[in-house]
């Protein structure tokens, strides 16, 4: 890939985290389905100056192309298309068949908020329909339109493409923003680029970097794919961008990590263990599930509900927080607690088959642990966990974890490994 590109992310609430980027990562992946290198992200706040130095300092890194997101709303503090104005040395003009346009919108907008002031309405109309002499305009979604400004004749420098802030209002721009001559020519060089994705679960990083190492000195030339590994909620993610030139050498590598790590190895096409576990659920054959989750309180039913079509197998979670509960509930006898102690296999085995009994589903899943920090004793320490899932057929599986970190680590990794089992369990006893 030879064109390059660089985003800025404008906002102080980005900057300061009140709100999570969504635009950066969005347009990145718009880039690469372009085949066009992403370079990097810049966030700035809400300041000219800064957004004036990103600007800069993209076009020195050799970007042809930068993309902004945020501040193109009608009031003072929204700057971002008069800093690019300048930094193309384009005049800012008043656009006036844009101007009417944004009038329209604006007569729909004040015909429900008729106290709204009308002289500060008409000055954020004309402020929005002000721009660079000679930038081509994107249809407005909400109220400000994006730009694709060019560069100044014959200075070789980037092509500008400025986009709103809201993710609704930029996102439906991207593809008109990508068919302006001005985009066209700032992406000349680029080259369409793969990009596929392996996804294990049960082993640390370094077995991976072994493995990468190992297939460089079986003859797999990986050194000409660009390969990153992440680890993300339990699972290590491959992640491999490679040219369409590549496939067969990335068919090579992907047989190598499967058969190396045939064990741990579960997505070789992307798809999530959430994913996976919603299709095995919805089968054919069909089978319902229950839970009765303790420590997780609710996670595993969270993560199992996100997916769409859900109802189909999903029965109820039961959240049995306390001892009273686990009985009430999820049909524990009191006295194997007693006994056992809730973190315990006992008790996990039991809250699996209670959940399915109580919800009559054709799988129950058990988790009963302590997340900490406080709770742990030298039997139980903080980090243990009991996991069971079972099936109305009598297979059963249980796990005792030992984590370690934080109670928010420990409760989102215990729902991973739940995750994890219940699929196992499926996919063994799929007939
Ligand atoms: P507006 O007319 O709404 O002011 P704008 O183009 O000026 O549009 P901003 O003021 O920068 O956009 O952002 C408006 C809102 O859009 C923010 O308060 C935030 O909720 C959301 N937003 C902005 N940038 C991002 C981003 N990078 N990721 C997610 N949300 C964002
Ligand atoms: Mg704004």
């Amino acid at each position: 890939m030879s064109a390059r590109a660089g985003i800025i992310v404008t906002g102080t609430e980005v900057l300061t985290g009140r709100v999570v980027d969504r635009n950066g990562p969005w347009c990145s992946e718009q880039l690469r389905a372009l085949g066009v290198d992403h370079e990097s992200t810049v966030v700035v706040g809400d300041r000219p100056a800064d957004i004036l130095a990103a600007l800069n300092w993209l076009a020195a890194e050799g970007c042809a192309l930068i993309i902004t997101s945020g501040g193109l709303g009608p009031t003072a503090d929204d700057l971002t298309a008069t800093v690019v104005g300048e930094f193309q040395r384009r005049e800012m003009v008043v656009d006036a068949p844009l101007h009417e346009q944004i009038a329209g919108i604006l007569e729909r907008f004040t015909a429900r908020w008729p106290s709204v002031d009308q002289e500060s309405i008409a000055a954020g109309n004309l402020k929005q329909a002000t721009i660079p002499q000679g930038a081509a305009i994107l249809e407005p979604i909400g109220t400000a339109p994006g730009l694709v400004v060019p560069p100044p004749e014959g200075s070789g420098g980037p092509t500008v493409v400025v986009l709103p802030g809201p993710p609704s209002e930029l996102m439906p721009m991207w593809d008109a923003a990508a068919q302006t001559p001005a985009f066209i020519a700032a992406t000349e060089g680029r080259a369409k680029i793969e990009q596929s994705m392996l996804r294990l679960f049960g082993i640390p990083e370094s077995e991976i970097a072994a493995t990468l190492r190992a297939a460089q000195a079986d003859g797999i030339a990986i050194d000409e794919l660009e390969i990153t590994t992440c680890l993300r909620r339990g699972e290590i993610e491959i992640v491999t961008r490679f040219a369409p030139s590549k496939q067969a050498l990335y068919d090579r590598f992907v047989e190598f990590v499967a058969s190396t790590h045939a064990d741990t190895i579960f997505s070789v096409d992307g798809t999530t263990i959430d994913q996976q576990l919603a299709a095995l659920l919805s089968g054919p054959p069909l089978r319902t599930i229950a839970l009765a989750e303790s420590c997780t309180g609710g996670l595993v039913a969270a993560r199992l509900t996100e997916m769409p079509g859900s109802a189909a197998y999903m029965r109820g979670g039961l959240i049995v927080y306390s001892n009273e509960a686990k009985s009430k509930l999820a049909a524990v006898a009191p006295e194997m607690i007693e006994q056992h102690g809730a973190v315990s296999e006992e008790v996990a085995v039991a809250l699996a088959s209670g959940a399915r009994s109580v919800l009559d589903a054709d799988v129950g899943v058990g988790v009963t642990g302590i997340a900490g920090p406080g709770g742990g004793t030298e039997q139980k320490p903080v980090g243990l966990v009991w996991c069971a899932v079972s099936l109305a057929s009598g297979e059963l599986v249980v796990r005792k974890l030992q984590l370690p970190g934080s109670r928010q680590l420990i409760r989102d990794r215990t729902t991973t490994v739940v995750l994890h089992m219940t699929s196992r369990l499926l996919r063994e006893n799929s007939t």
